[in-house]
């Protein structure tokens, strides 16, 4: 449930809302808008004395929330949540372009494709270290020697890092070397996880399941939330379907309606998406169109030498005229790049 307190009611009363709300035993979460003030409840299981609220002074009315997700939901947080990461923001006018290897593999690789990224305009530098591989006897990535390189790499080329965790217990080691911790999208759902994200300082990039609903990337980042971290970013990065012509399906709906659901940032993984590089570039173009704050995009050096991903990843020459060809899309949906 909500209370939405009356224009213009002072501080006082939203306080003492807020100090009911905390004796019944639930939560309050504040939201100050630029006209009034909403307070979401988070509940304990048990009936809420929606009568007593009402009548407080400053309290316009109720209103119940339906969906399950709370702090995540739009109703809870109207203005959109921007997260910063070293100077730049994700979920603002400008878009944010994360890029790199699927995986570190070495010192060399990751400088070159750091400053590929960079020129272009890419402002994070993405890279797994250790990787979730569907065959244990694909490379697994080079763990705490990729962190490594991910933190050589960070400060000498000056991009922030986007790394992905996988064991709740590596979440502060991953946490010194990574800006941003990802969750893949085979970890959507390992709560375990998600509970050590949600106590960590650092923002999280959450990918959706390959066979998760848009209401459980929402639980999922509900999680995270509920333990304290509101830095979420969320990824669309394609669903399973009966299509097995493209790797996955990039749920372009799920863009939209993300937006409308929640005030997280949504970005979009053409890469994993499609699992071809040539349809990279045109899924990256209907991503920015239908509202994506921004995008997640492999990149590679030597794509016929990588060693994960290599078919989905963009030559750097290519990297850069995408960057080129996205410019006039944000530009027509109001945003820039
Ligand atoms: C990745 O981005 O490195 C990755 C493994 O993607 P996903 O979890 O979406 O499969
Ligand atoms: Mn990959």
């Amino acid at each position: 449930m909500m209370i939405v307190m009356k224009q213009g009611a002072t501080t006082a009363q939203v306080a003492n809302v807020t100090a009911r709300i905390e004796q019944m035993g639930c939560q309050a979460h504040l939201s100050r808008g630029e006209e009034r003030t909403i307070i979401g409840i988070i509940g304990n299981g048990r009936p809420i004395d929606q009568e007593k609220l009402v009548q407080m002074d400053g309290v316009e009315r109720a209103v119940p929330i339906l969906k399950p997700f709370k702090r995540a939901s739009r109703e809870f947080h109207p203005q959109d949540t921007l997260v910063s990461v070293n100077g730049v923001v994700i979920g603002g006018p400008k878009l944010v372009v994360m890029a790199g290897p699927c995986a570190v593999e070495s010192v060399e690789q990751m400088l070159e494709a750091a400053q590929a990224v960079k020129e272009a305009g890419g402002t994070i530098l993405r890279g797994g270290a250790f990787k979730p591989r569907t065959s244990p006897y694909s490379f697994q990535g080079l763990g705490v020697e990729g962190l490594r390189i991910l933190g050589q790499v960070r400060s000498e080329v000056g991009l922030p890092v986007v790394t992905e965790v996988m064991d709740p217990e590596l979440v502060p080691l991953v946490s010194t070397y990574a800006d941003i911790l990802q969750i893949g999208a085979r970890n959507m759902q390992n709560f375990a996880l998600l509970h050590a994200v949600g106590e960590a300082q650092r923002p999280v990039l959450l990918k959706r399941g390959m066979m998760s609903t848009i209401e459980e990337l929402l639980m999922a980042a509900e999680y995270i939330l509920s333990h304290g971290n509101d830095r979420v970013i969320l990824c669309e990065r394609g669903i399973r379907t009966f299509e097995t012509y493209t790797r996955n399906t990039i749920d372009i709906n799920a863009v939209p309606s993300l937006k409308q659901l929640t005030h997280l940032p949504v970005i979009v993984d053409p890469s994993h998406g499609t699992g071809k590089w040539e349809l990279v570039e045109p899924v990256s173009r209907a991503a920015i169109a239908a509202g994506a704050d921004g995008l997640i995009i492999e990149v590679h050096p030597h794509p016929e030498e990588a060693l994960s991903d290599g078919a989905q990843s963009l030559r750097p020459e290519r990297f850069a005229a995408l960057m080129e060809h996205l410019r006039p899309i944000a530009a027509a949906v109001g945003r820039e790049l």
